[in-house]
């Protein structure tokens, strides 16, 4: 691909020992757009492809469009980062011209430019890491030295020395050497012949900024014979020996692979020093993983989608039962789908909800109504970025990323992902995985994904992204912004027992090798196990509960025992006793004690708050908060007693009842850490019952936040709430007037039993929570 380029080079300085400059094309102190490559110098003259990545290399492609097409080229040191600084660049490299036209709509993301190396210069590149704009000046160059005897030699020694490796070596085309043979100019030959070798970053960078004439050429033919020392250690290529043969193999697969242009070459140039190389060296093996993880990747290979509505809808109640929301949501999103086919980028669904409600499962069934593979991605616990993006190849024992991973596993380039666990993303010092993510997923970014250790672009634009979280509002707020929540509510026990009878304990008997006489079991039956062995939103206890039956039942048919399928009365017998649970409810006739309502990522949850006082300093009202509260919690509390300070009339009390008091609250710890906007209502009346000496009504539960001014906010997960209120035998419910609207909507089987009272102010709630007494 090189190419003659004395036409195109520039001068202004004289050069060394060779002054008369030949002619400037170049204005000094030019600012063009910057592009940073990463794995090659390029040399004037040449014609080459980049892959144009990075918003900032978009930018400055369009730019360089919109002007004269121009662009400054500079590589990258090693062991710079990934986004990398000013410093981080060599300051001398090439003008070159982008020869390929914009595909589609004109936008230049996702595509493979061709350049043309027009002439070296130094680049002043100033300003922060975002800077993508680089001051050029020309550098020196000589004038034509065809008469001079020594550059004479030097040209002789690397003419000779370049066809040899031509012959040696594999890739390097006809034309090429032709190009060479016919320069006359010993000055010409380096842009020529540089492009064919395969040299490291740097040593490639110190030949173009070598200004020397004559050690310029030396270099090159050092260059040249290091090569055909390389070469010649293990011509292996020639050899039809077993080695010749993983070779061979690789190759073949890398045809049949037929990654994107600028791949294969990287690929093929890999396979070319893997061929040259000694014996088999740490090196040379992680050589040849990378390079078989390279052909790993699924390039061309696609799932065809189909979507076929009424069998969507078929697949998805065969296999879950009730979640009418979700699925009319999911119906809708497939749907556009077959309206728009990939016209449109698809929402990125995000399903909230707690743990074992069938966030994933639905995934599933998404997966296999749109006809595509469908791989996990837990996300959990991770901190590092390297998880999502891949370790560095210099790393021992490196490997990429889990988004790599998902795609290799799936076997095309365009599976459905679930990322699971969203919102246990972590972000620290071993750099931040959000926004290694956030590139996966950002249709502006991911057709060129970049992963450390495959380190060339990997388009993910075709995949179609699924995410699950327990909440929404611990999500990074970086990604929720790009997510379209879609909420999986908490089970009602009569949908848990469909749930458990139509789905779980058909799957856990066919596991246990039963048959469907072998072990049923009576609604009510199923009721009893709900209600004293799982305690939980979603139905993952549940399912552990039947197999735990199914194991049992299989152990008696395999021994030939008679059994009797277990009754509520007879499941202790098959379980052992229920696991004893800590009553939530505070003991008939407690001060000081509030039973509050909590949503966390368990789904709703009781939140028992306790409140005592303690003679204080005299005048002050100090408040200690303890337990398992976050800092919203504790806001919730100064708030609450600041409330109360100012409304101690309406409890019928005098204004200095608070005065020389300490206030302690205390929040008992239970498994689930609990914060969270809803507490204040409930902090109030345990203060007041405290205040008072005097106990809140019996099997009362509240929910809501208080304003300072005592108003009653609306609160979330009204109906996890609620449910988790039912689960712990609550009878009467302060809820927030403002919910009004969604109380309506809710069907009988979540409020059946439960006196449900909503409240607008803080005064009503504690009139309301007092009352009965
Ligand atoms: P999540 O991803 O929300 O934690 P899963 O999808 O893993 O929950 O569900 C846990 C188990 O419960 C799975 O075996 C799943 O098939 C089953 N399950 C959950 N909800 C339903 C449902 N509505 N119908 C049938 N099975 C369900």
């Amino acid at each position: 691909m090189a190419r003659d380029s004395r036409e195109t080079e520039s001068a202004t300085l004289p050069f060394d020992d060779l002054p008369a400059p030949r002619r400037s094309v170049e204005v000094v102190g030019e600012e063009l757009p910057l592009l940073a490559t990463r794995d090659d110098v390029y040399f004037p003259g040449q014609v080459f492809p980049l892959a144009v990545v990075r918003p900032q290399e978009r930018d400055a492609v369009k730019a360089a469009l919109a002007a004269d097409r121009r662009v400054v080229v500079v590589a990258t040191r090693l062991g710079a980062s990934e986004s990398p600084c000013p410093a981080d660049f060599y300051s001398v490299g090439i003008v070159a011209e982008i020869l390929s036209e914009p595909s589609g709509d004109g936008e230049t993301e996702g595509m493979a430019i061709l350049l043309e190396g027009v002439s070296r210069v130094r680049a002043e590149i100033s300003g922060s890491c975002e800077m993508r704009r680089a001051r050029v000046v020309p550098l020196a160059e000589p004038a034509a030295a065809t008469g001079d005897p020594r550059l004479a030699a030097l040209a002789r020694t690397v003419r000779a020395g370049f066809e040899e490796l031509t012959e040696e070596s594999i890739g390097i085309p006809p034309d090429a050497v032709g190009a060479v043979r016919a320069e006359i100019d010993p000055l010409g030959l380096p842009n020529l012949v540089a492009p064919w070798l395969e040299a490291p970053v740097a040593t490639k960078q110190a030949l173009l900024e070598e200004t020397h004439a004559e050690r310029r050429l030396e270099r090159l033919a050092a260059l040249i014979q290091r090569e055909r020392d390389n070469l010649r250690v293990d011509p292996i290529l020639d050899d039809d020996s077993s080695d010749g043969g993983v070779w061979e193999e690789l190759f073949q697969r890398l045809e049949t692979a037929a990654p994107p242009l600028e791949i294969a070459r990287r690929a093929e140039s890999a396979l070319k020093r893997l061929a040259r190389a000694p014996a088999s060296t740490a090196e040379t093996e992680g050589l040849q993983h990378w390079i078989e993880t390279l052909l790993s990747i699924p390039w061309n290979a696609e799932a065809e989608e189909r979507v076929d509505l009424p069998e969507a809808e078929r697949l998805l109640d065969a296999a879950h039962f009730g979640q009418e929301s979700v699925k009319e949501r999911l119906l809708e999103f497939l749907a556009v789908r077959k309206l728009a086919g990939n016209r449109l980028r698809p929402p990125l669904l995000c399903f909230v909800g707690a743990p074992g409600v069938g966030k994933t499962s639905v995934a599933l069934s998404l997966a296999e109504a749109l006809g595509r593979p469908c791989v996990r991605v837990a996300l959990g616990g991770v901190r590092d970025e390297a998880e999502i993006r891949g370790h560095r190849r210099t790393y021992v024992g490196a490997m990429p990323g889990r988004i790599v991973a998902a795609i290799r596993q799936s076997g095309v380039k365009n599976p459905v992902i679930v990322l699971d666990e969203l919102d246990k993303l972590a972000s620290d010092l071993r750099g931040d995985p959000a926004s290694a993510l956030l590139e996966a997923l950002d249709p502006e970014q991911n057709h060129a994904f970049h992963d450390h250790y495959l380190d060339v672009p990997l388009d993910l634009s075709q995949v179609l992204f699924v995410a699950t979280a327990n909440r929404a509002d611990t999500i990074l707020p970086a990604l929720r912004d790009r997510l379209e929540l879609v909420a999986f509510p908490s089970y009602t026990e009569r949908e848990k027992v469909g749930i458990a009878q139509k789905h779980l304990l058909p799957r856990q008997r066919e596991a246990h090798a039963l048959e469907p006489g072998d072990l049923e079991l009576t609604g009510e039956t199923v009721r009893a196990l709900i209600a004293g062995w799982t305690g939980e939103a979603g139905v993952r206890e549940l399912e552990r509960k039947l197999g735990a039956l199914c194991r049992k039942a299989a152990r008696k048919r395999a021994g030939g025992e008679e059994f009797a399928p277990p009754m509520p009365e007879s499941l202790a017998e098959w379980l052992g006793p229920p696991p004893l649970r800590p009553d939530p409810l505070p003991p008939p006739g407690a001060v000081g004690v509030a039973l509050g309502l909590a949503f966390t990522e368990r789904g709703g949850e009781t939140l028992p708050v306790e409140c005592a006082l303690t003679p204080g300093l005299p005048g002050e009202t100090r408040l200690t908060v303890t337990g398992s509260a976050g800092e919203v919690l504790r806001e919730s509390a100064r708030t609450a007693l600041s409330f109360l300070a100012s409304n101690l009339d309406a409890l019928g009390l005098t204004e200095g009842a608070l005065s020389g008091r300490d206030v302690h609250i205390h929040f008992p710890s239970g498994a689930t850490p609990k914060d969270g906007p809803s507490a204040g209502v409930a902090i109030a009346c345990a203060l007041a019952s405290a205040l008072l000496n005097r106990p809140l009504a019996p099997g009362l539960a509240m929910t809501g936040e208080l304003t300072l001014r005592g108003q009653v906010l609306p609160i979330g997960g009204l109906r996890d709430k609620l449910l988790a209120a039912r689960r712990s035998g609550v009878r009467t419910v302060l809820l927030p007037a403002e919910n009004q609207a969604e109380i309506d909507a809710l069907p009988p089987e979540v409020t059946d039993g439960l006196t449900l009272v909503a409240v607008r102010s803080g005064r009503e709630a504690l009139d309301r929570a007092l009352s009965a007494n």
